[in-house]
């Protein structure tokens, strides 16, 4: 629902103010705390949920699948340099954090559970199939250039480790050397052991509709009503609940994409591979013990059909850049929408509805950014820092 006319927006300036110290999470206590009601559990509101109840906030959090949506198909690259497109430069600066954001997580979840999150700054490597893709490259460098992200031109004669598994027709690539990988699927586990251990409550049923009044805010479920002083919409590409007062400033689409899981091949030590492969892009990011997630593809589409011709594309491009994957076991394909707005960059809108505010649009990037989205529900409960 569109924003009544005459009625005024407020809207964190998501870039400016996340790209500098990650500090006011660190031993930070609440003075007034509050009962927020976060709306969906993938990974922005698990991270905001967690966040959030760690200030000593009480949070209950809804979700009738947590984890299921775009967090569940996502590779978990962290990966500003790979992911630097021309004219996102805003987008790169703010992701040029998020690694320290997740160290931060880190740190809380190993005090908390006793394990922390797995981060391995591997780096990525990029590569093109044939002249025209290695000319995409070659475009791709100009554009990290002008943006002073740190990258490498590497050659397999020099650094033959780096191109294990890589086709042997393909002798040169950049390697973005700041890049990471992290796992989802372990995030997600330990995010609700966390919040287990910290008394979060989760509720595993739909949001059907939000309001709010002078008393504070409530959502409606199949079976009641729930009430708190402040909510966060965390849907991710999904409809927003009945009720929601957004601006209209801000949209989301959903981004269809697929990744399929193998086991096979272990390049955990070396970097991530991205290509392009006749002119589309391809990505194989390994963790410990051969498991590689192949991905992805990106179609403007939310239904669940996986067709033949998409999934062959996808494998086909992996087998051309990693002809060793011919024996890899395919364990399961995964399916998520991406949210993207209509700039692709992140929103934290505050709602025309007292007490709420919708975090979404983290497009191809959510599990890279989770951390900071998670800062602005902090900031949106206790005011800035
Ligand atoms: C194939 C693929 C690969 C990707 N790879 C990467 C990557 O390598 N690195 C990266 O940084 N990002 C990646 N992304 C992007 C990233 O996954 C998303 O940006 C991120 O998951 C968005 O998180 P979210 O919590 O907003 O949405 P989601 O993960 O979709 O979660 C939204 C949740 O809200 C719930 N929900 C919706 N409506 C309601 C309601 N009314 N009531 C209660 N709950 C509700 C849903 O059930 C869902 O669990 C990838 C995405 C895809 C699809």
């Amino acid at each position: 629902m569109a924003l009544p006319s005459g009625a005024t927006l407020t809207r964190f300036n998501y870039i400016e103010k996340i790209t500098g110290d990650i500090g006011p999470y660190a031993g930070r206590v609440s003075q007034d705390q509050k009962n927020v009601l976060v709306v969906g559990g993938g990974i922005i509101g698990l991270v905001s949920a967690f966040r959030l109840a760690q200030a000593h906030h009480g949070v209950t959090l809804f979700d009738p699948a947590v984890a299921k949506g775009a967090t569940w198909a996502a590779a978990g690259m962290v990966a500003p340099g790979a992911e630097i497109a021309p004219g996102e430069q805003s987008n790169y600066e703010l992701q040029k954090g998020a690694l320290a954001a997740w160290r931060e997580v880190s740190h809380a979840l190993d005090e908390l559970t006793g394990e922390g999150i797995t981060i391995a700054q591997t780096g990525t490597l990029l590569v093109g199939w044939d002249a025209s893709d290695r000319r995409l490259i070659e475009q791709f460098r100009k554009v990290a250039s002008g943006f002073e992200a740190p990258m490498d031109v590497v050659t397999r004669n020099d650094s033959p480790d780096i191109f294990e598994g890589v086709t042997h027709r393909i002798s040169e690539g950049l390697l973005m050397t700041d890049d990471a990988w992290i796992d989802p699927d372990q995030i997600v586990r330990l995010l609700l052991r966390g919040l287990e251990l910290l008394g979060v409550r989760v509720v595993a049923e739909e949001v059907l509709d939000i309001s709010s009044n002078f008393e504070g805010v409530a959502v409606r479920t199949g079976t009641g009503e729930f009430r708190g002083d402040l909510g966060i919409l965390a849907t991710g590409a999904g409809r927003l609940p009945d009720g929601a007062l957004t601006s209209g400033a801000n949209v989301v689409r959903p981004i269809r994409g697929v990744t399929v899981r193998v086991q096979g091949i272990d390049r955990s030590e070396q970097p991530s591979v991205r290509a392009f492969v006749r002119g589309r892009a391809f990505y194989m990011v390994s963790r410990f013990g051969g498991y590689c997630v192949l991905g992805a593809t990106a179609e403007e589409r939310a239904d669940a059909v996986l067709e033949v011709g998409e999934l062959q594309r996808l494998l086909r491009d992996a087998l051309d850049i990693v002809p060793e994957l011919e024996t890899a076991r395919v364990l399961e394909t995964r399916m998520g929408l991406r949210p993207a707005s209509a700039d692709l960059e992140p929103f934290f809108e505050v709602l025309a509805n007292k007490g709420w505010a919708w975090s979404s649009g983290h497009y191809r990037h959510g599990v890279t950014l989770a951390p900071l989205a998670a800062l602005r529900a902090v900031e949106f409960a206790e005011g800035p820092a």
